[in-house]
């Protein structure tokens, strides 16, 4: 039995396009980087429940008893109206959730999926959960063919890597600009960090996938091109995947900014495959 706990945003029990194959989706809630990009704005941030959710819900799904806002699953309609005017970037839908509670999910779905990724937010903010299930899964029989994998933003430190890595079978880190001040536009932190961390993921043969982010008119992978090829190469010619930007469902000045086409991703993937990327994922749709 394990109790120990994390703020989940959501679970999707048959994902395609979180990690290869089909896999259950665990999506944790907070964030340390604040993307002006991101896809999933309402995972960001912490409730606290200062109720203004409440009477946006159009089903009276939401209820505010006691100082705390409660959500009623079985009257939601998932119609994800409480996200937009939330101040925190929260959803009152998040739920902390046990190990154990995530493995009966795990369970569940095991017949039909290869494996479990964790993103978020980012999912290693809650390190001592992240450890905790993995390990359980490796030690149950049912799961332990499934393959875990973190999808993260790369800020976790050295020794936080060290300590997940042992139960972890891989990383998928975005890079999501190559200058620190094109990075720190974007996300608001640097990516020295972030860097660091896919030379030692791929190092300890555990970084499944390098992720670039094109952002028409907002992407400096083209300016930095040799720099950013000799670092791939560098990391040991690991897949690059290619993400479209849509800003479909993006906050604030960038739901303005245009969506990437294919037009936008090809001088990219050709200049990769011209300086010898030999494995360039392009992205499956456009929005
Ligand atoms: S989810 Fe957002 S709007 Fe709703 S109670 Fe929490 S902080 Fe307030
Ligand atoms: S997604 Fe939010 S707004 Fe929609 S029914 Fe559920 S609680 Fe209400």
């Amino acid at each position: 039995m394990n109790s120990r706990c994390a703020f989940v945003s959501k679970i999707i029990p048959f994902s395609c396009v979180d990690g290869p194959g089909s896999r259950l989706a665990l999506f944790l809630q907070g964030c340390n980087m604040r993307c002006k990009n991101c896809h999933n704005p309402w995972t960001i941030g912490r409730c606290n429940h200062c109720g203004e959710c409440v009477l946006t819900c159009p089903h009276q799904a939401l209820t505010l008893a006691g100082g705390q806002v409660q959500w009623h699953a079985h009257i939601c309609q998932q119609c994800d109206t409480c996200l937009h005017g939330c101040p925190q970037q929260a959803t009152p839908m998040a739920q902390l959730m046990s190990v154990d509670a995530v493995l009966a999910h795990i369970r569940n779905a095991a017949l039909f999926i290869e494996g479990l990724t964790v993103s978020g937010g980012e999912a290693t903010l809650q390190l001592p959960f992240l450890h905790a299930l993995f390990t359980a899964m490796r030690a149950d029989p049912s799961l332990h063919h499934l393959k875990n994998l973190v999808d993260s933003n790369g800020l976790l430190s050295e020794t936080g890597w060290r300590k997940l890595l042992p139960v972890c079978d891989g990383a998928m880190i975005d890079l999501k600009a190559w200058s620190n001040e094109h990075h720190r536009f974007l996300t608001g932190r640097e990516n020295t960090q972030v860097k660091t961390s896919l030379r030692l993921l791929a190092a300890e043969n555990k970084l499944v996938e390098l992720r670039l982010l094109l952002i028409p008119e907002h992407c400096d992978y083209l300016t930095h091109i040799d720099a950013l090829t000799a670092f791939i190469h560098q990391l040991g010619n690991v897949p690059v995947r290619l993400n479209a930007f849509h800003r479909h469902g993006v906050y604030g000045t960038a739901a303005t900014w245009r969506s990437a086409t294919a037009d936008d991703i090809e001088p990219l993937a050709d200049a990769l495959l011209a300086r010898g990327v030999t494995t360039v994922l392009l992205p499956a749709l456009y929005l």
